[in-house]
């Protein structure tokens, strides 16, 4: 099965990814969980634009992306898992964990420090929440984050069929858990026992700041419950919570140029120095 991810992985990312973006983007005009607020002919140009230049960013910036340097590790001896000499089932499943961990440590950092929040608040900055929200990233955080990814991955010497299932699950559910989706709640309920689902990840895209601060999780919701970060519903509640930064509420501050522009010029606004949030009560979320 693991030499089986290595010789097609391409294949396996690409199948996922333009299944899933279909799929959602189809469930989501049938089931929409809320009314949008930007036409999709303005919105999508420019999501698609960022993750296209992203994509474009990291061929030219890095040389190697997350599975190669995995591969490069195995050949040195290189990575904590393999001087533990675990089993490969243990270091397989240690491995994914400890990427989501990384991830969600990722996260917490890109708000916690304002020029890392200058880069990630273009993701933050989107007026509405859908499918192609997930992929909507500054290019330079596509860059920074495979540094991150690649130091990780080495330091950890994890397994290069672990890396291709947690990419290709990160970005899976990264697509679910921002679409603009009405799940049944219990459906909803369950999920949001083991995964980030679309109510969840809303809080974090909320204008207020402790709402923002919050639920940094793209996969396992463990690690939220785990630091303290979870909030089970925005103050609003998932279908009335006002989305964006409040700063940038209007069409003409969030175009293309702007965003790509935003590390260096800003967006307006001050940057998220919001306290760790506390945990809200556990509540039910809203029925659909
Ligand atoms: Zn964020």
């Amino acid at each position: 099965m693991q030499q089986f991810l290595l010789d097609h992985e391409p294949m396996v990312r690409l199948g996922v990814f333009a299944g899933l973006l279909t799929a959602l983007a189809l469930a989501e005009a049938v089931f929409p969980r809320r009314a949008r607020r930007q036409r999709r002919g303005w919105r999508w140009p420019v999501n698609l634009a960022l993750v296209a230049l992203g994509t474009l960013a990291l061929r030219l910036v890095i040389p190697v992306v997350a599975v190669s340097a995995a591969l490069w590790a195995e050949a040195a001896g290189w990575g904590l898992l393999r001087w533990l000499g675990l089993a490969d089932g243990a270091a397989f499943a240690i491995a994914v964990l400890a990427l989501d961990l990384a991830i969600y440590g990722q996260h917490v950092a890109m708000h916690r420090l304002p020029w890392l929040w200058r880069v990630h608040r273009v993701h933050h900055a989107d007026l509405d929440l859908d499918v192609t929200s997930g992929l909507r990233f500054h290019p330079m955080e596509f860059v920074l984050s495979m540094f991150y990814k690649v130091a990780v991955v080495v330091a950890l010497g994890a397994p290069a069929a672990a890396v291709v299932v947690f990419e290709v699950v990160l970005n899976a559910l990264a697509l679910f858990n921002h679409a603009n989706l009405r799940l049944p709640a219990a459906v909803d309920r369950i999920l949001r026992r083991v995964i980030v689902t679309p109510d969840v990840h809303v809080v974090h895209h909320s204008t207020l700041g402790c709402e923002t601060d919050s639920n940094f999780g793209f996969n396992l919701i463990v690690w939220d419950r785990l630091f303290g970060t979870y909030r089970a519903r925005p103050a609003a509640g998932p279908v009335a919570v006002t989305l964006g930064l409040p700063e940038c509420q209007q069409s003409h501050q969030v175009t293309l140029p702007r965003l790509l522009a935003a590390p260096l010029r800003g967006l307006g606004g001050a940057p998220s120095t919001t306290a760790m949030a506390k945990p809200a009560p556990e509540g039910e979320p809203d029925a659909p």
